[in-house]
């Protein structure tokens, strides 16, 4: 990812798709290569599955719930271009429960979070870039050596000299298709059926439900990850905010889970993980 090389020499017009952490970072290098880019993001704001939901009294982290930094030029890339102030080091109690049942703790190993909430990160990385929220790009239409970005409403969104696809698999599959692109398309297949779905509950407790471990991997056929989204650096909150993911196999049999088997879903408390 920070890898950069180019042959090109010339400035070019460059759309991105998808705001999330991967848009974000390669609007920012393509930028400082100097080309002219334009993010588009069909969400109200930039973050994707770097997502934290609005709470009485706070937020919590419903998406990504930490990252760790096995590349040490991700966190310099984080200094310089999100600052500091936007992220810093989760000093938790991690259990992970074997099928015995017993606890073990997680290996050792730095592990990161947006502050005060995960989409710090995202926010603070847009700063200098152009982005265009709440637009859903449909498809992109060849226009000799260049491509017209169309939205859903139909609106010609520009033309631009090269597109950079950041939306998950499904979504980046269905703007290929739309686009008769179908060659590309096809080789989404299998990225597409390893996105698997995940309930996401953000519950409030103003006593401390348990005080063994701030985050858990559990035994269970239901719950993947449960964790004290208060325990979390910068989080100022009354009582507790604790955020519950469910496992892909519950959330898919789950009632009000009404997408299909291994198709990502977002929106309300659901949202689709890679695991
Ligand atoms: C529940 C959950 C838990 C996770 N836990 C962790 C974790 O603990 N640690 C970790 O490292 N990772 C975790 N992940 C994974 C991590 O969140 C993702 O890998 C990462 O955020 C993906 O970034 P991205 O930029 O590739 O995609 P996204 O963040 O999905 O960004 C894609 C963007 O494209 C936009 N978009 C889609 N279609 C269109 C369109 N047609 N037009 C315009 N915009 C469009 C979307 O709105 C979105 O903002 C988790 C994910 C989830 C959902």
């Amino acid at each position: 990812m920070l890898k950069v090389t180019s042959d090109t020499t010339t400035i070019r017009n460059v759309a991105v798709i998808g705001s999330g952490l991967a848009g974000l970072t390669s609007a920012i290098f393509l930028g400082r290569m100097g080309h002219h880019v334009r993010v588009f993001e069909k969400s109200r704001g930039p973050g994707g599955r770097m997502s934290s939901k609005r709470v009485s009294g706070g937020s919590a982290d419903i998406g990504a719930q930490y990252f760790t930094a096995r590349n040490p030029e991700f966190l310099a890339f984080l200094e310089q271009n999100a600052g500091t102030d936007a992220f810093d080091v989760w000093r938790a109690r991690f259990g992970f429960q074997a099928t015995d049942n017993s606890w073990l703790p997680f290996p050792e190993e730095k592990r990161y979070v947006g502050t005060p909430r995960m989409t710090a990160i995202t926010r603070a990385l847009s700063a200098g870039l152009e982005i265009n929220a709440e637009v859903r790009i449909e498809r992109l239409i060849a226009r000799g050596s260049q491509w017209q970005l169309e939205c859903t409403e139909g609106q010609d969104r520009g033309t631009f000299d090269q597109v950079v696809i950041t939306a998950p698999p499904a979504q980046a599959r269905d703007i290929l298709l739309a686009s008769g692109l179908d060659e590309l398309a096809g080789q989404l297949i299998q990225p597409v059926e390893h996105i698997l779905p995940c309930w996401a509950v953000a519950a409030h407790f103003a006593e401390p439900p348990t005080k063994q471990f701030d985050a858990m991997r559990p035994n269970s056929e239901q719950l993947y990850w449960v964790a004290n989204n208060s325990s979390k650096p910068g989080r100022d909150d009354a009582g507790q905010w604790w955020v519950l993911h469910a496992t892909p196999e519950w959330t898919q049999r789950s009632r009000g889970y009404r997408g299909r088997p291994c198709q990502p879903q977002t929106g309300g408390g659901v949202q689709c993980a890679h695991r």
